[in-house]
């Protein structure tokens, strides 16, 4: 509706393609619509229209000014049926179409084909296996598998034919058989540093076990009914032992479930992972693998501390400071021109550098504790063996914490990329060290 209408949609109405209702615009004009936009360019008609369409109950878009509108025109991503709207309230059109570029470029093209094969086969698969928690699994497997890379590449009648076989095939036994175990390290901190594959199995596992020490951002990923466990341990309170956590594991797993276990970094490193696949190796149960950015690496990174550089280290040492003694081997093993990573042992700080004095390391050593690394609350601590102790109590540093030993942690400062303003240097010249632990 427009008195006057410009040539291109003109152009538009004598092609049918749209009606051009000659005339100014009256309150009652929203009447016969379902949707009414606004697009005049004099801002007095716009909001007549938006306060018509209000009081009509229409729902209005006013171009350009969000405050007038009712709904918003989201971007789209458009895999038919499969329909993806990409809104910003308003805010950022400009934000909408990024998000959807980078989405476009992660569907498949032919996602649409999956959709209508599965509409398609809906009914039968329905009456194949009547058990909605089993028939969510069929069709996991279909849109994860073979069915959906066959569509995907345009072969449809091999896609039809492998979902036909995939229904006669599904066995009422198979359920307890599809129980398995997902390892997935969830990275140190950042949500964003959990690997693809980590993330594929999160998001189809029926039961979450999470750590403390992996991002709550990553719950997000998990199916909408997947039950989320928390089976976080801290060094002070203990909420669940290793051997109830091991149960509950193979519990689920032997009920048929496909189990998360989401653990902090890597599953391997400082995590009970092999204690966990024992548990369900002894069980006879299933379970994939999956690596994670251990605390080392990802503190490292963020903390522009090169673990080994030419030159400089040419080893890294990954250990624990949780139980230090005298005869800790690790920590004895340690060299200069090497790179100590030292997981957990806040607390024990004061052993650890005199321990590592004792085994002729000079007092000066520099070293970094990387606080909450890879999450916004890094903080960066400079330091050197001498003062470690006095550093961690000046400075309040809390679990979870990596400390860093070794000349390559000078470069801190100079490569600090992440949280620049969160990196401290601490010296505490009256501070010895205790040369002898115990
Ligand atoms: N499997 C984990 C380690 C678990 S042990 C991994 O591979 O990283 C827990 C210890 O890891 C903590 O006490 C701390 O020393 C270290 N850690 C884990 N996340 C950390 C983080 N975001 N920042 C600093 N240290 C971290």
């Amino acid at each position: 509706m427009a008195p006057e209408i410009s040539h291109s949609l003109a152009d538009l109405a004598a092609e049918g393609r749209l009606v051009h209702v000659a005339r100014e615009f009256a309150d009652e004009s929203v009447e016969p619509y379902w949707l009414v936009v606004a697009a005049t360019g004099d801002r007095a008609v716009n909001e007549r229209v938006a306060l018509a369409a209000e009081a009509a109950r229409r729902f209005c878009n006013v171009v350009d000014d969000s405050e007038l509108c009712t709904f918003i025109m989201p971007a789209i991503v458009d895999r038919s049926p499969v329909t993806i709207a990409i809104g910003t309230g308003g805010h950022s059109p400009v934000l909408a179409r990024w998000v959807k570029g980078l989405i476009e470029a992660w569907l498949p093209s032919r996602l649409g084909a999956v959709a209508e094969l599965a509409g398609r086969w809906r009914e039968r698969v329905r009456e194949r296996v009547p058990d909605a928690t089993e028939r969510r699994h069929f069709w996991e497997r279909v849109v994860s598998g073979a069915v959906a890379e066959h569509a995907f590449a345009g072969r449809d009648e091999d896609a039809e034919q492998t979902l036909e076989a995939e229904l006669t095939a599904w066995g009422g036994d198979a359920v307890a058989k599809r129980g398995e175990a997902y390892l997935v390290g969830a990275g140190p901190g950042s949500a964003d540093l959990i690997t693809i594959r980590g993330r594929q199995l999160l998001a189809t596992a029926d039961v979450v076990l999470y750590d403390r020490l992996a991002s709550p951002a990553l719950l997000n990923y998990a199916r909408r009914d997947a039950e989320l466990i928390c089976v976080g341990k801290t060094a002070r309170q203990p909420s669940i032992t290793q051997k109830q956590l091991n149960r509950l594991l193979v519990g689920h797993v032997n009920a048929g479930k496909r189990v998360c276990r989401l653990k902090g970094g890597d599953p391997f490193i400082f995590g009970r992972g092999g204690e966990e696949l024992e548990a369900l190796f002894e069980a006879g149960l299933k379970f994939q693998v999956v690596p994670g950015v251990s605390a080392a690496e990802g503190c490292a990174a963020y903390a522009g501390i090169p673990l080994t550089l030419r030159g400089m280290s040419q080893a890294v040492i990954l250990t624990t400071g949780h139980t230090v003694d005298d005869t800790s081997p690790t920590l004895r093993d340690f060299r200069p021109g090497q790179t100590l990573a030292l997981y957990m042992g806040v607390a024990h700080y004061a052993e650890i550098s005199a321990a590592l004095v004792a085994a002729g390391h000079d007092p000066a050593t520099p070293a970094a504790i990387v606080e909450s690394g890879t999450t916004e609350k890094q903080r960066v601590i400079r330091t050197s063996l001498r003062s470690l102790a006095a550093a961690q109590v000046a400075l309040d540093i809390r679990a979870p914490a990596l400390l860093i030993v070794g000349e390559t942690t000078r470069f801190a400062e100079r490569y600090s990329w992440f949280a620049p303003s969160r990196i401290e240097h601490y010296e505490d010249a009256a501070a010895e060290p205790r040369t002898r632990v115990g």
